[in-house]
C-alpha cells in the first residue's frame, strides 16, 4: 500500500523552532551551537554543569527539573535547585570514595530517582557515567563491567542479590558497591556501602570538574555480530548535540513538559532520558512503571506531557490495545510525539494521528551518534515509513564500498545502500573502549559507516532497509548474535549454537536461537525448556533467546563463519541464496 504524505500545518499556534530547514541547513554551524551553552571558564565544558547547575544558579532554580512518578503510585519532584544538590552530594560521595577523573561509574537500576542523581553527579566529578540494563543477567552485567574496568557500581539492594553478587569475586577492579535500598536490607551485606547514608553524610556544595570538551563522560555499550559488546565513548562535547537536537528535532520551548519513555540502559534514555531536556531547563517526566497503555495514556493527561519520545515496539502495543481506550483521556497537550529505536511502520505513524490527532515523528540515530542524526521535523511533510531527514549540521549519504578500503556514494535516488555520515558533529563517539581497529574500520572514504542500509528518495527523505550485518533489534534493543550463542556453548549439551533475529509483529524481531547437540544428547521438549531456562538466568530477558530449536548442524562458511543470512532464510522459508561458501555438511 502506499502511504500518503502527511502534510503539515503552515500556521502555528507555537512556531517550531525549525520553520525554514533548507535555509537553517544552510547557515547552520556547530560552533554557533555551542555558544547557546554555558560553558566553564577557559573553554572547558561539563555535561552535568549545562543539565543542571547553568539553571539552578539562574532564573529557573525554582522549575520542577524531574517529576518521578513510582511504581506504586508514589510522586517525588526536583527542582534544579535541588536537583544541583544533590548531584553535588553524590559527586562528593565518589570524592571520598577516592574516585579519580575519568574512572567509571556504572549504574544498574531501573528508572528511579538515585540513577539520574548519580548519572550527573558522576559527571560532575569528571568521572564516566555507564548505565547497564536492570533486565541484563549476570553475565553481562559481568563482562561489561570487567571490559570497562569499572571502580564503582551503584545499584539496588534487590538487584545486587539477583545478578551482581554471583560475579563480584571476578570483578577485582570494582572497588566499591553502592546499594540502594532499605537499611535492614544493606547492613546484612558485606563489602558494600549505604548509597543513602553516604549521600545523606555527605555535603551539599561541590566544585564541578572543569572537564575539557574531549574529555570522556559516557560509555555506552552496544552489539557488534562478532566479538565482546563495544563500549562507544562520548565526550563531554556531546552536551552540544544534545541540546541541539532537542531543539531541532524534539522541538523544546521553555514551558514543556517532555516524557522520554526509554530506558536508561539504551542510549536514549542517557541522551534524552536524562541529558537535553535539562539542558533546555524544561520538566521530563520518569515513569518507573513497565509499559501499560492505560496508565501511559493518564500520564500524558495528567503531567500535561506536550512532548512525547517513545519507540516503535511501544507504538504497536498501543495499536493493539485499539483506540476506543484512548477516548477517555485528553491528549490536547501533546505537541510532539517521536519515535526511535527501530523502523516504525507507516501504519504506526498514521495511528498516531488517528489515535491522538498527530501524527508519530519517526527519527533515526544509534550508540555510536550519541544524539538523532536524521528525524521528521514538526514542520515538514512526513512520508510515513521514512526516517526523515538529516538534520542540519549533518550530512548523511548512501554508499557502496568498493573493495576493503574504498566506498563511493550512490548519488541515484532510491538506490540501497550503506547509510553513512560525514564524522565531526559533537556527540560522535570517540572510540571504542581498548579496540583501536574496531573503530577504525567504521571510517571510510571520509564517511562514517553505521551498518544500516538505507535509499535516499529524490526529495532528501531517507528510508531505512535492514541492517547490514547480522545484529538483532528486539524491541528495541540491540542484540549481538555472538553473545548469545557463547553462552549457548557453555551448557553441557550444546555442540554449536547459531542465533538469529525472527521477525515478530510487536518486538520488531525476537532472538531465536538454532543447536545442534553433542552425541550423547537427545533433543526433546525438557531440553529445550533446560536450555530457554539457562540462557534466560545467565543473560536476562533482555538478551535471551525467546526460542531455540535443534539442527543436526549449524551451517558454516568453509572458513567456520556461522551463516546466519542462511538459518534466517530456512527458518522463514526464504530463497537460500549463495550457498557457494557453505561447508559441506
Ligand atoms: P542502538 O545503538 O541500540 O540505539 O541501535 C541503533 C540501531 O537501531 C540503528 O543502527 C538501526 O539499525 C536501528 N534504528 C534506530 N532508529 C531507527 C529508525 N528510526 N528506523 C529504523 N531503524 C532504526
Amino acid at each position: 500500500m502506499a502511504w500518503k504524505t502527511i502534510e503539515k500545518p503552515r500556521a502555528w499556534t507555537l512556531a517550531p523552532n525549525l520553520l525554514d530547514y533548507e535555509k537553517t541547513r544552510e547557515t547552520f554551524s556547530w560552533e554557533e551551537a555551542r555558544r547557546a551553552l554555558d560553558g566553564l571558564p577557559d573553554g572547558r565544558l561539563n555535561i552535568a554543569y549545562e543539565a543542571v547547575d547553568r539553571h539552578a544558579l539562574g532564573s529557573r532554580r525554582d522549575h520542577l527539573a524531574l517529576r518521578w512518578l513510582g511504581r506504586s503510585g508514589e510522586t517525588r519532584d526536583f527542582t534544579y535547585g535541588e536537583l544541583a544538590k544533590q548531584t553535588n552530594r553524590f559527586a562528593n560521595v565518589l570524592k571520598k570514595l577516592g574516585l579519580a577523573r575519568g574512572e567509571r561509574v556504572f549504574l544498574l537500576a531501573g528508572r528511579i530517582p538515585e540513577l539520574y542523581i548519580s548519572a550527573l553527579g558522576a559527571l560532575k566529578g569528571g568521572h564516566v557515567f555507564c548505565p547497564l540494563f536492570s533486565a541484563f543477567g549476570p553475565e553481562p552485567i559481568r563482562q561489561r563491567i570487567s571490559l570497562a574496568d569499572g571502580r564503582v557500581l551503584v545499584t539496588t539492594a534487590a538487584l545486587f542479590k539477583r545478578k551482581v553478587a554471583e560475579v563480584c569475586a571476578s570483578l577485582p577492579g570494582l572497588k566499591h558497591i553502592l546499594l540502594i535500598g532499605e537499611p535492614g536490607e544493606i547492613n546484612a551485606i558485606a563489602g558494600t556501602h549505604d548509597f543513602r547514608l553516604l549521600m545523606a553524610q555527605a555535603g551539599e556544595d561541590f566544585a564541578i570538574a572543569s572537564t575539557q570538551p574531549e574529555d570522556l563522560a559516557l560509555l555506552h555499550f552496544t552489539s557488534g555480530t562478532t566479538g565482546t559488546p563495544k563500549g562507544a565513548m562520548h565526550v563531554h562535547e556531546a552536551v552540544v548535540a544534545h541540546y541541539m537536537t532537542g531543539r531541532i528535532a524534539l522541538d523544546f520551548h521553555p514551558g514543556d513538559i517532555f516524557w522520554c519513555t526509554a530506558d536508561p540502559g539504551w542510549v536514549t534514555g542517557t541522551s534524552y532520558g536524562i541529558i537535553a531536556p535539562l539542558t533546555h531547563g524544561i520538566t521530563s517526566i520518569v515513569n518507573e512503571a513497565d509499559f501499560d497503555a492505560e496508565q501511559w495514556y493518564r500520564i500524558v493527561q495528567e503531567q500535561r506531557v506536550s512532548v512525547w519520545y517513545t519507540a516503535p515496539t511501544a507504538v504497536r502495543m498501543m495499536m493493539k490495545v485499539g483506540t476506543d481506550v484512548i477516548r477517555k483521556y485528553d491528549f490536547s497537550s501533546l505537541r510532539l510525539i517521536a519515535s526511535v529505536g527501530e523502523p516504525l511502520n507507516p501504519e504506526g505513524v498514521v495511528w498516531g494521528q488517528k489515535a491522538f490527532g498527530l501524527p508519530i515523528h519517526d527519527n533515526w540515530w544509534q550508540t555510536e551518534t550519541g544524539g538523532i542524526m536524521i528525524a521528521n521535523y514538526l514542520a515538514l511533510d512526513i512520508r510515513p515509513g521514512s526516517m526523515g531527514r538529516p538534520l542540519p549540521g549533518i550530512e548523511a549519504g548512501i554508499v557502496r564500498r568498493v573493495g576493503d578500503n574504498a566506498v563511493e556514494e550512490v548519488t541515484q535516488p532510491g538506490v540501497e545502500g550503506e547509510l553513512a555520515l560525514r564524522p565531526g558533529w559533537p556527540s560522535m563517539f570517540r572510540g571504542y573502549l581498548n579496540d583501536e581497529e574496531r573503530y577504525r574500520k567504521c571510517f571510510i572514504g571520509g564517511w562514517y559507516l553505521t551498518g544500516d542500509l538505507a535509499r535516499r528518495d529524490a526529495d532528501g527523505y531517507f528510508w531505512f532497509v535492514g541492517r547490514a550485518d547480522d545484529v538483532i533489534k528486539s524491541s528495541g534493543h540491540l542484540i549481538g548474535p555472538f553473545e548469545v550463542e557463547s553462552l549457548l556453548l557453555e551448557h553441557p549439551a550444546v555442540a554449536e549454537a547459531g542465533v538469529i533475529g525472527k521477525p515478530d509483529p510487536v518486538a520488531g524481531e525476537v532472538v531465536k536461537a538454532f543447536v545442534s547437540l553433542k552425541p550423547a544428547y537427545t533433543w526433546n521438549d525438557k531440553l529445550r525448556r533446560e536450555l530457554l531456562g539457562f540462557a534466560r538466568q545467565r543473560l536476562g530477558a533482555v538478551v535471551a533467546p525467546r526460542e531455540i530449536d535443534c539442527v543436526a548442524n549449524v551451517p558454516k562458511t568453509r572458513s567456520g563463519k556461522i551463516m546466519r543470512r542462511l538459518l534466517k532464510a530456512r527458518e522463514l522459508g526464504l530463497a537460500e541464496g549463495d550457498l557457494s561458501t557453505l561447508e559441506s555438511q
